[in-house]
């Protein structure tokens, strides 16, 4: 390792210039302290940062990277396309192979292409409103959407009622409409419908919850959000930006079955350019400007450079880059459960197919409330220890371990020899 100094001097020139000094909270390493690492380039599983350091990737751009970094393929298809212009305001050729990429491999029938998955869950939730002629919509403790104002919402003193603004700068008229619930809570989603069934425009739930670390649902329980909205003449909005092409070629649709009315996408269909897509039944699409009075536009919206990146990793994203990730997700998951078994680290592992985190908890984390209970000092102290030995994990204990099919022996293999070490940094911190 040869240090930290560029890192550091680029971010105190980045913090005189941008607020916190990143462009996305959680990379400041708020969470863990330290500095950031400023990244210079990445090659397949690795990154090497501004220092010339080298790091085996966990993060995977939080997801986008599913066939590692620089993929041939993809800076082929974008080199190609950033050739012939970058964007036109115009439909084009590539828009309509994505489209049809996704509609073929998701419950989806039309899909509208947004360029983040907070435009994404923002335009669904709209969408729905305007669908349904109602207001209110139901979301989960713990669940992200991005940072949509009515959904930075917690939930209020009661439990079906308003929520409240989780951050300054949001109203409470605009989260008054929005009912937090607990996760996985069924008597909660009841009552809720029970009280409110009516107003209700749609539930908003990650199709697995991925942002709190990885909670499972219990069996049954998107199945059963879908009966109730279908019951109460709601929508069910699934939000697949994360799990999307990543869990399987169809999301975690293609594991559990349940089916949106209402889908979003981002992340993996995106090939790590701004791309994301919201879509669903084509009565409700129907509805969409200007095919119908809902409206929702963009300029960059279908950009010819990010639906090249797209379709490039979706076509690329095979199903033997799907058996490579579990693989791989399985014996990193089993090798840091492991280290801190050995060094007597308190831990859950926890996993919906290859995705996975590791909470820093002994108990079951089926909650927001649970997975707020996990030890952040000796998260921290197991990432810092990872990261001096090369390898570079969520600067935050709430996230998912990200894998590629690029994750090979080589860079498995010093994963496993870093896991040790950092399990014993995690002991002292205990
Ligand atoms: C990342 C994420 C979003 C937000 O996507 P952005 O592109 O960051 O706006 C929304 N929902 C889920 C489940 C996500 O993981």
């Amino acid at each position: 390792m040869t240090g930290t100094d560029r890192s550091q001097q680029l971010f105190d020139r980045a913090n005189r210039v941008v607020p916190g000094g990143v462009n996305s909270p959680v990379r400041a390493f708020g969470a863990v302290g330290g500095t950031p690492r400023f990244m210079a380039g990445g090659r397949g599983p690795y990154l090497t940062d501004a220092d010339g350091n080298e790091y085996v990737d966990l993060v995977c751009s939080w997801g986008p990277m599913i066939l590692g970094h620089a993929h041939p393929d993809v800076v082929a298809a974008v080199q190609d396309a950033a050739g012939r212009g970058t964007s036109y305001g115009a439909p084009t050729p590539g828009e309509v192979e994505l489209a049809e990429e996704i509609v073929a491999r998701t419950p989806v029938d039309q899909v509208r292409l947004v360029n983040s998955g907070t435009e994404a869950t923002m335009s669904a939730i709209r969408l729905a409103r305007g669908f349904t002629g109602r207001s209110k919509v139901v979301k989960f403790a713990g669940c992200y959407h991005g940072h949509v104002d009515s959904l930075l919402a917690a939930a209020g003193s009661g439990v079906a009622t308003f929520g409240l603004p989780d951050t300054p700068g949001v109203t409470g008229a605009t989260t008054a409409d929005t009912i937090v619930l607990p996760y996985n809570d069924v008597p909660a989603v009841e009552l809720a419908f029970g009280e409110h069934g009516h107003e209700i425009a749609c539930v908003i739930t990650e199709a697995v919850p991925c942002n709190m670390g990885v909670v499972p649902p219990l069996d049954g329980f998107n199945a059963l959000l879908k009966a109730l909205c279908e019951r109460n003449g709601a929508l069910l909005v699934i939000d697949e930006v994360l799990t999307g092409f990543r869990a399987s070629a169809s999301g975690w649709y293609g594991v559990e079955g349940v089916a949106g009315d209402l889908v979003t996408f981002g992340k993996v269909m995106g090939g790590g350019l701004p791309a994301a897509a919201f879509g669903g039944r084509a009565d409700v699409m129907g509805h969409l400007a200007p095919a119908g009075p809902v409206y929702q536009a963009g300029t960059l919206s279908g950009n010819p450079l990010a639906t090249a990146a797209g379709l490039a990793t979706l076509r690329g994203a095979t199903q033997a880059v799907y058996t490579a990730i579990d693989r791989a997700a399985a014996l990193v998951s089993k090798a840091a459960s492991e280290a801190l078994t050995a060094e007597g680290v308190p831990h859950r592992v926890q996993n919906a197919g290859s995705l996975f985190s590791v909470f820093f908890t002994g108990e079951p984390v089926g909650d927001f409330d649970s997975a707020q209970r996990q030890d952040t000092k000796a998260y921290a102290a197991f990432f810092h220890a990872a990261l001096e030995r090369g390898v570079y994990l969520p600067p935050s204990a709430y996230e998912v371990w990200f894998l590629s099919a690029a994750h090979d022996e080589a860079a498995l293999e010093r994963v496993l020899d870093a896991l040790p070490h950092a399990a014993r940094a995690a002991a002292r911190a205990v």
